[in-house]
């Protein structure tokens, strides 16, 4: 590592990625190249004699950047956000800087001192109950997604009911969810080795508004006892990926005590909102989880990869999850008086994440953040109020926090309800590069998800969105 070229090139760097986002609404918000677009502009083989940092920078602009889809964008309103800012950039820049490998405490002391506080901090921002800080068996620790969250709580609660029931009954073991449910915990029931069977996928239809509703859960448990299996995981979601539902957490967490369950709740959208006090109440119940989770990398100004998990009792993820080999051992490790991160996770190696989470605590302030937030609900808000204004669409399920789903009506006779019609403005709406919206199917009818929360999108933007949609719809319905 030369000091001084790391100086010229990063300066040079930071200003490349500055221009870029200065230029990013000139880029088509969706990439428009086609598969395989760059094995025919870049060489066969890696240089044999390095190239100058100009030639590279070069090929970002010709070659890379048609292929970046801009997450980004002031008109990115696809899946749910990805958001960057100066705070999770920098602070992105100073672990990449220090590239510590921080597994366990010894590694780099500081790394898991400075988790264990922000968690600690973001946990109070959140007002979870008190076991889930780490005054106690409880605490946070930052995941690299909810994927691996999901994966490593359910780990641990098959683990526990498995040393209470004996490891054979691993086939008769149930997990429950609503079929709204992000497809991260089926993911993490086959690498858990749950059988398929025994992922009950729980119907959360319009009249609960896509909710899961106690009862449904709690008849599918009863009939599981009954056949002799074992119910031990429920997982509910606070912003569920297509509609931004809320599941009843106190009454499914009663539930899940009720019959000795894992109660695990997946907030990676929404939870950010609960830092304001007018939506905290949506996770009112998680006095009853054993497990709560939240994307930092989603809504919350920190760069990817930053998802938060909370645990009561952090005993059962490391009798799941910790090895002792003796290249590891080490006096503090031995002497049980610090925590080792490498033992709440699936990989050794750990990222230095905590860095960019406390930068956007400590250079935005609670203030701040609450506003930014607030700011993009009130944006989904006018972009629903414009919907109803046209009464070619329509709302199909009530906002929650800053997403709105919404369609164009079919025509009286329609008969495939209108999925046509509307997988055709999709198509047509991204392909105009102007903005990018994703879609989901509720109900049967296919659905366009409008998700506010880049972190440069104004008023001026939902608006010019607005006016896409509109346009394209008119020219859609003409050519039918
Ligand atoms: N849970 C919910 C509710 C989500 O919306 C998503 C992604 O959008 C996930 C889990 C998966 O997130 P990750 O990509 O961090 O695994």
């Amino acid at each position: 590592m030369d000091a001084e070229q790391l100086r010229e090139y990063g300066h040079k760097m930071v200003d490349f990625i500055a221009d870029y986002y200065k230029s990013i609404e000139s880029f088509p918000v969706l990439s428009q190249v086609k598969p395989g677009y760059l094995k025919e502009l870049l060489p066969d083989s890696a240089p044999n004699h390095p190239e100058s940092l100009q030639d590279v920078f070069e090929d970002i602009r010709q070659k890379i950047i048609p292929g970046i889809t801009h997450w980004q964008s002031p008109e990115y309103f696809a899946y749910y956000p990805s958001n960057s800012s100066t705070a999770g950039f920098l602070g992105e820049m100073l672990s990449a800087g220090f590239n510590i490998v921080g597994f366990s405490w010894v590694t780099s002391p500081a790394a898991t001192e400075l988790e264990v506080i922000v968690l600690d901090w973001l946990a109070k921002m959140l007002k979870l109950p008190d076991q889930f800080f780490s005054a106690g068996q409880g605490g946070g620790v930052i995941q690299g997604t909810a994927s691996e969250a999901v994966l490593v709580v359910l780990l641990a609660a098959r683990d526990k009911i498995l040393r209470k029931v004996g490891k054979k009954s691993l086939e008769k073991l149930v997990v429950y969810a609503s079929d709204q449910t992000h497809s991260a915990l089926q993911k993490a029931c086959q690498i858990a080795g749950i059988v398929q069977d025994n992922f009950r996928v729980l119907k959360a239809d319009r009249n609960s508004n896509y909710s899961l509703c106690p009862e449904v859960a709690l008849e599918a448990i009863s009939n599981d006892l009954s056949a002799g299996l074992i119910p031990f995981f429920l997982c509910a979601t606070v912003g569920t990926t297509s509609s931004a539902a809320v599941d009843p957490l106190s009454e499914l967490g009663k539930l899940s005590k009720a019959y000795g369950m894992w109660f695990h709740v997946d907030a990676a959208y929404a939870g950010s909102a609960c830092i304001c006090p007018e939506y905290r109440h949506y996770i009112d119940g998680v006095e009853e989880a054993d497990s709560f989770g939240m994307n930092a990398h989603k809504w919350f100004l920190t760069n990817f990869d930053c998802s938060l998990l909370w645990v009561k009792d952090q005993r059962p993820l490391v009798q799941s999850l910790s090895t002792n080999p003796e290249f590891l051992k080490n006096k503090a490790s031995q002497e049980n008086a610090v925590v080792d991160f490498k033992d709440w996770q699936i990989p050794l190696g750990r990222r230095f994440r905590s860095l960019k989470l406390w930068m956007v605590l400590r250079l935005y302030g609670l203030e701040n953040l609450q506003s930014y937030i607030r700011n993009h609900i009130n944006l989904a808000e006018q972009f629903e109020q414009l919907i109803k204004t046209d009464s070619r669409f329509e709302v199909v399920s009530p906002r929650n926090f800053s997403l709105v789903c919404f369609r164009l009506l079919p025509a009286f006779d329609d008969h495939d309800n209108g999925y046509k019609l509307n997988y055709n403005l999709l198509d047509a709406v991204n392909a105009s590069g102007k903005i990018f919206i994703s879609h989901t199917v509720l109900s049967g009818n296919f659905v366009l998800r409008f998700a506010v929360g880049a972190p440069l999108t104004e008023e001026k933007h939902i608006k010019e969105a607005w006016k896409v949609l509109q346009d394209h719809a008119t020219t859609l319905l003409r050519s039918i």
